[in-house]
């Protein structure tokens, strides 16, 4: 499914998180998507699946990765418990960046 941008008439993205799933685009228009009852169920039983292994689903782009839980402490509101992940920034001889995000306020940071 192809959609465009009514404000810009560039090529709408796909977005999918956390099992919502939304278009957007540069220009900053976003538009929620419904999800048919089968996505809902597919969702919920990824959800659970994923709260059994203390993990957290995040599908960009319809791909499915799965973040760990780990304990780390918010620098913003002390809540031990951020979602982990790695990004190489630049080169690929240079150590990939540690990213977390905490579970409760949803503060993103990183360390090196
Ligand atoms: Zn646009
Ligand atoms: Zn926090």
């Amino acid at each position: 499914m192809v959609e465009f941008c009514p404000e810009c008439s560039n090529l709408l993205r796909k977005k999918v998180y956390d099992g919502n799933k939304s278009l957007f685009c540069r220009c900053g228009f976003q538009k929620e998507l419904k999800l048919s009852a089968e996505e809902i169920n597919k969702n919920v039983k990824l959800k659970k699946k994923a709260l059994d292994k203390n993990l957290i689903v995040v599908n960009p782009e319809d791909k499915i990765s799965v973040h760990p839980i780990v304990t780390k402490y918010c620098p913003k509101c002390n809540n031990k418990k951020a979602e982990a992940w790695q990004e190489q920034t630049r080169s690929a001889d240079e150590p990939s960046t540690s990213f977390f995000r905490c579970l409760e306020c949803k503060h993103t940071w990183r360390e090196y």
